[in-house]
């Protein structure tokens, strides 16, 4: 086997399961340490004092050159729960909501890319946070300017990267961004991460608010909710979820459908209720990291279970139909 697929692998794997953010950088920087190093030199003993190159890579490229499967991949392959085939799973062309390094995500714009291509998506909408999410390194008018720039040199070869960010929405419904910036974005996904516990009547205010926004293409992980995880559980926020979708539905804002395990935002009852309200939906990753990309299938398979028709879900639309989508309002 070749050892710096099977590091990228492990890398990759580890991220799907979502252990902790150093294991899997530990593999993607001693793929990156013995990236270009041939058979020979990979065979020194010397290798396992260079950089980025621990007890377990070292053991990971040893076990590979003997042309065997690692051990650590072996376990990893084999804890990899298959979620369970669905019928829309394979309908999804891309995702609208991802991370990198820019914000609080783990890699590269680069390996978002490769890794999106790799699960066959059409196209990816990088992101990355906003400026008053300073935990996640939130992305300052400038920094946005420049990473715009940066995507739009992604373009072409048959995938899309598009422009995008991850919003917040404010405790007041406003956009923590400024206004010509979200206006020439491909994607804006608004998202409430402060103040979640804020009461029912003012909570549905600054959802409705984001809903109506002309700029808003998705609302993202609506309640906030984890159920599950390292950062332990939180209840969902309180709002008139009929208001909300009611908002939603009238401005062609999506739903999202949150894939990530810990958050299997919105709700079973939510979701029926956003059904029932006639909104679009959009099954996203919200990745953090190259492996995360693939818990598309979660959120494929609670559509699927709770029947939210394909033809509202966007991320199955193909390109030029989703780009008519968003920019309807711009
Ligand atoms: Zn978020
Ligand atoms: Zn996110």
């Amino acid at each position: 086997m070749d050892p710096l697929d099977a590091l990228t692998e492990i890398a990759y794997l580890l991220e799907r399961e979502r252990s902790s953010r150093y294991k899997s950088k530990a593999f993607r920087a001693a793929a990156a340490a013995i990236e270009g190093l041939t058979v020979e030199q990979l065979r020194e003993p010397g290798l396992r004092r260079r950089p980025g190159i621990g007890d377990s890579t070292f053991a990971v490229i040893q076990q590979a050159l003997a042309g065997e499967v690692p051990e650590r991949l072996v376990k990893l392959r084999a804890e990899a729960a298959p979620v369970g085939g669905t019928t829309i799973r394979p309908l999804l062309r891309g995702d609208l909501h991802s991370h990198s390094e820019w914000s609080d995500g783990l890699t590269p714009i680069d390996a978002m890319v490769d890794a999106a291509r790799g699960l066959g998506h059409e196209y990816l909408a990088l992101t990355d946070h906003s400026p008053r999410l300073t935990v996640a390194n939130g992305l300052s008018p400038e920094r946005l300017r420049a990473q715009m720039q940066v995507v739009r040199g992604h373009r072409g070869d048959g995938f899309t990267l598009l422009t995008g960010i991850e919003v917040d929405i404010l405790d007041d419904g406003s956009l923590d961004q400024e206004d010509d910036l979200l206006h020439a974005l491909d994607v804006v996904v608004a998202s409430a991460h402060s103040k979640l516990r804020m009461e029912r009547r003012p909570m549905t205010a600054r959802l409705v608010a984001a809903a109506r926004n002309p700029r808003v293409d998705v609302l993202g992980h609506v309640t906030g909710r984890l159920v599950e995880g390292a950062r332990g559980t939180r209840p969902p926020s309180e709002f008139d979820a009929e208001a909300v979708f009611a908002a939603c539905a009238e401005s062609g804002v999506a739903v999202e459908i949150n894939s990530r395990p810990e958050r299997q935002d919105p709700p079973d009852e939510l979701l029926a209720q956003a059904i029932a309200a006639g909104c679009l939906f959009s099954i996203d990753s919200d990745a953090h990291a190259p492996g995360q990309l693939s818990l598309l299938d979660h959120g494929a398979a609670r559509a699927e279970a709770l029947g939210v028709p394909v033809d509202r879900i966007v991320t199955t639309w193909p390109l030029p139909q989703l780009r008519e989508w968003l920019e309807r309002s711009r």
